[in-house]
């Protein structure tokens, strides 16, 4: 039986759509679905009162790969925004990440060498070990004050689990800083593509046969028909279905309110760092933006347990889940005809950039180039 398709792509993901983008340009014939009902993934945006929502979570690309820069910008032009969040714990106002700006308002300490004896002090009572754990992490990095404050509520919130529970590279997300500079990254590159991030992934498809609300695992069969490979980027356990065990994830619950007034925080993103609030963040729209839209449009950010059927925004990398995620792993070496990519089949805790160097490097491998 003929194969109409060259590549099935299952998830219209940047992962999903940056292969086939690449595929259609080599000539390739590509299908790509999805079980939602539109393109993106987790980069998609709704448009709102003229306000383009962050659908699943405020996303922004940042990068230090001027390849990957240059990449994305071959599809949209992206503007200045930094992303600056701002801490709220119980009213207590601090910038982020863990800068000079912060340290003053905690401590009252002025120049980095007064900053850096006072997390130094704070340090001495947490030991010299290499950190075992999230909470051993932090406190070496930055103390116990700005550990209870800023990081304890938050992170057992955002995990659902103690910090001495967690994996300790989580936090090194975050920098720590000895100046007064409050952008949230490192990068070179940063920004949020103009008109939102639809229209990067409407041109990565353009003139690709694309089939929403379809599941892959609803007709696994008939799909594997149509297609000589396969491009999976959903879940590595469920397609194999869950044999050696379900792997964790972390998920999330959007809350989205309109508000009838122009400026609500004065910022897109707001952190609750305090255990009792039960949202770890508030988002505002259109701040990464620069809107001016006489409307506003928030988002409460709650976590949640992950069951089977919910999304599985986040992989939780501990050492079971690893263990388990290396089974799956050597299962998939066996099946030549499926190529598997991005952050659900990785299980790995990717950014939009590391989705599109791993999404490119896929490409290089599949056409030997
Ligand atoms: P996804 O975007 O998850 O796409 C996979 C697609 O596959 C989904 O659309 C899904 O519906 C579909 N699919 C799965 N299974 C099936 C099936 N069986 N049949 C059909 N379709 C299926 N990165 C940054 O760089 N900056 C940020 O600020 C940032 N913020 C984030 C905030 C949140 C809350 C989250 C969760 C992630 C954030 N990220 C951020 C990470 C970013 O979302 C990911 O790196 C990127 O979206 C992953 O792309 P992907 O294509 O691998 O996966
Ligand atoms: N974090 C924290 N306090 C904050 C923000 C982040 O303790 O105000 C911790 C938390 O554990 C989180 C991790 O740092 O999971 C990484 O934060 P990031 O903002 O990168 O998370 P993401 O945007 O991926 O959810």
């Amino acid at each position: 039986m003929s194969k109409s398709y060259d590549y099935l792509i299952v998830g219209a993901g940047l992962f999903g759509a940056t292969f086939a983008y690449e595929a259609k340009k080599r000539g390739k014939k590509c299908l790509v679905t999805d079980r939602r009902g539109q393109i993106g993934g987790n980069l998609y945006c709704e448009p709102v009162e003229g306000i383009n929502v962050h659908a699943y979570g405020a996303h922004i690309f940042h990068t230090s790969n001027k390849k990957i820069w240059d990449y994305v910008n071959q599809f949209a032009e992206f503007n200045r925004y930094t992303n600056s969040p701002i801490a709220n714990y119980h009213g207590e106002i601090y910038n982020l990440p863990f800068n000079m700006n912060t340290f003053n308002k905690l401590w009252g300490v002025i120049t980095p060498e007064q900053a850096q004896q006072k997390i130094a002090e704070q340090r001495q009572h947490a030991g010299t070990g290499e950190p075992a754990n999230l909470e051993e992490q932090a406190i070496s990095l930055i103390g116990q004050d700005i550990y209870e404050k800023l990081i304890k509520g938050y992170t057992e919130k955002q995990w659902g689990r103690a910090c001495t529970d967690l994996p300790a590279f989580i936090i090194k997300r975050l920098p720590v800083r000895f100046t007064y500079d409050n952008n949230y990254f490192n990068d070179k590159y940063q920004g949020i593509p103009e008109g939102g991030y639809n229209v990067i992934i409407e041109k990565m498809l353009a003139g690709i046969d694309v089939q929403l609300g379809v599941d892959f695992f609803q007709s696994r069969e008939n799909w594997l028909k149509k297609a000589k490979k396969v491009v999976f980027t959903g879940m590595i356990d469920e397609f194999y279905n869950y044999q050696f065990g379900q792997l964790g994830y972390r998920s999330l619950r959007f809350e989205h309110e309109i508000l009838d007034i122009e400026n609500f925080q004065g910022n897109a993103v707001v952190n609750y760092t305090d255990r009792e609030t039960p949202f770890t963040r508030i988002i505002e729209h259109k701040h990464f933006e620069f809107g001016t839209q006489p409307k506003t449009v928030v988002t409460r950010e709650y976590p949640v347990d992950w069951v089977k059927g919910d999304e599985p925004y986040y992989p939780i990398n501990d050492e079971q889940n690893e263990t388990l995620f290396k089974q799956y792993k050597t299962l998939a070496q066996y099946d030549q005809n499926i190529i598997f990519g991005g952050r659900l089949a990785d299980y790995k805790y990717y950014d939009m950039h590391h989705v599109v160097y791993h999404a490119l490097e896929t490409v290089a491998q599949e056409f030997g180039e």
